[in-house]
């Protein structure tokens, strides 16, 4: 044995010496006898590196152990062994850990199955080009499932913004981006799915087999089940992506030109909308707006706004490269019935692989410059179209002042793409928006990039929002009482509690998510 491996062997074995002190040795033993083809790691840096997340946001609780697992058997032998044990413990899946609040924890006494962590036997994800198709594990993460499935000319239709997050974490929320509008959710574009519930059954489930646990996994925060495999609808890849960008100082104007864009059905629209709010030298601080430099500078004064906040139209056309000398006439034509600022267009074109993959550029240029391992306390709301005009008066001229600290999205989308009776809870009206406040915490920053300022912010919205009757949802919830989960699901409570009930009757999986009490 070298040095290395002895001092290592010393400190795992001084790890697990520690934890039996701390939990007793039961749990762990019965962890470690449990037969997998993957592996458990008890060593500290590996219980460190799942105890906290991207938010950053809470003391991290390691867990007693981490399983690495190879195969969908594999998280149904944990499982199982955590439902049969007289004291059931906690196991919760973790994707790529971009949670903000520790949903994807489990405490002190849990398992955390990694599953983004490329194991030997986790399968590759497998393209059927014929039946427009790919199946992926579920710790896959988008990129590379879009990389896969290039090879074929084909990708998904659905996407989030950062490609770095797992299909089984985006499927446990719902997976938004600016083309929801159009193809809906990410959750609304899965064929199949195989699910390993909390009484660690195999489930393979889909609109014609175990109906029920298939769409309340979709959108399920994780409750039912750990999704180990899911068929994702595929599309012919665009080769190249027009990408714009306009003003508008008009929220009215804005939001106006963002519904008619969505409202739009035909051959002939946008194949991306989103937008962001510009409350301050925004354009220069915002991490998602490299965009308009070096090629396009752009300065706000240049834009006549009188110091109050701007909005800006973000909208794409996808085009293959055989249709380049026409897709300058089909922008132009729908461009043509929008109301910006005339001389606030920013243009530039790309592959689509580049501009699917656009937040991983601005994540290495932060992490360049030590501002991407920070304290994230983000708040992602769905406002209804009825209401958006007051939030615009109440918190984008009100409560944010003139910093945000980080990029503000905000794009509608059309309820009517969301199946009903998955388990992502919206507002209740055919048009609704995503606002997401993406904030930064600096510990050496002013006053108002510190954590506690923004958390207070945060907290004044929802504040607002209640009192002034907008009945917002939270997207990627994070609730601190069993009321407030009450209120957030609202008459859809019951069938939520009643399916924990049917797929996780001891309240095993994704406890950091604080839905439910702890397991029995
Ligand atoms: P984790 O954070 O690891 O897990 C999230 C929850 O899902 C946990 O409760 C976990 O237990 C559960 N879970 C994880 N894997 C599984 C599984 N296989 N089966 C069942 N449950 C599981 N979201 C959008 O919709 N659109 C965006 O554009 C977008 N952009 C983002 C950009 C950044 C930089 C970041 C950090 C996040 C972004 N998100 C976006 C949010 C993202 O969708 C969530 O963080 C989501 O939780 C996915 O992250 P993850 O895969 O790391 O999951």
């Amino acid at each position: 044995m070298t040095r290395e491996m002895t001092s290592s062997f010393l400190l795992v074995t001084f790890a697990i010496c520690t934890l039996i002190i701390a939990v007793g040795p039961s749990e762990l033993l019965r962890i470690g006898a449990i037969d997998v083809d993957g592996h458990f790691t008890f060593k500290p840096s590996d219980l460190a590196s799942v105890s906290s997340d991207f938010g950053m946001l809470k003391s991290p609780e390691e867990p007693l152990a981490v399983l690495h697992p190879s195969s969908a058997e594999d998280v149904a032998r944990l499982i199982r062994t955590a439902y049969g044990s007289a004291t059931a413990f906690p196991v919760s899946a973790r994707g790529h850990g971009h949670s903000i609040n520790g949903q994807a924890s489990t405490g002190r006494n849990g398992v955390v199955v990694e599953m983004s962590h490329r194991n030997i036997g986790t399968p590759e994800p497998l393209v059927e080009p014929e039946e427009m198709y790919v199946d992926v594990w579920g710790g896959e993460l988008w990129v590379d499932v879009l990389k896969k499935t290039l090879e074929h000319g084909l990708a998904p239709k659905s996407w989030t913004d950062y490609l770095y997050l797992s299909v089984g974490g985006t499927l446990s929320n719902a997976g938004i981006s600016g083309q929801a509008f159009h193809h809906g959710p990410q959750i609304s574009n899965v064929l199949e799915l195989d699910v390993v519930t909390g009484r660690g059954e195999v489930m393979r489930c889909s609109e014609e087999e175990n109906t029920k646990l298939f769409h309340g996994v979709l959108g399920g925060l994780g409750q039912f089940g750990i999704i180990t495999r899911a068929r994702i609808s595929l599309e012919p890849a665009p080769q190249r992506v027009r990408w714009i960008r306009v003003l508008y100082s008009s929220f009215e104007v804005f939001t106006e030109d963002q519904e008619y864009l969505i409202s739009m059905h035909g051959q002939s629209k946008f194949d991306y909308v989103e937008g962001f709010v510009i409350v301050d030298e925004g354009l220069v601080n915002n991490w998602r707006s490299s965009f308009f430099s070096p090629r396009n500078p752009v300065k706000i004064s240049s834009v006549s706004s009188n110091g109050s906040v701007l909005y800006c139209l973000e909208i794409t056309k996808n085009y293959h490269e055989s249709e380049s000398d026409t897709v300058d006439q089909e922008v132009e034509i729908l461009m043509k019935e929008l109301n910006f600022i005339p001389t606030s267009v920013f243009t530039t074109d790309l592959q689509y692989v580049d501009f699917l993959d656009r937040v991983h550029k601005a994540e290495l240029k932060l992490r360049s410059k030590n501002l991407w391992e920070v304290p994230h306390p983000w708040l992602n709301l769905f406002v209804p179209k009825s209401r958006i005009s007051d939030f615009d008066k109440g918190v984008f001229k009100g409560i944010l002042g003139n910093k945000t600290s980080g990029p503000i999205l905000i794009y509608p989308m059309n309820k009517d793409k969301w199946d009903e009776r998955s388990s992502a809870v919206t507002p209740d009206e055919e048009v609704f928006y995503l606002v997401a406040l993406l904030r930064s915490a600096l510990s050496d920053g002013e006053e108002t990039q510190k954590l506690e300022y923004l958390k207070d912010q945060n907290r004044r919205i929802l504040e607002f929002c209640e009192q002034a009757k907008i009945n917002v949802k939270q997207y990627l919830p994070h609730h601190a009482t069993q009321e407030e989960w009450v209120d957030h699901y609202g008459d859809r409570w019951d069938q939520f509690r009643s399916m924990k009930a049917e797929f996780d009757p001891r309240h095993i999986l994704a406890t950091g998510q604080k839905i439910f009490q702890n397991p029995s």
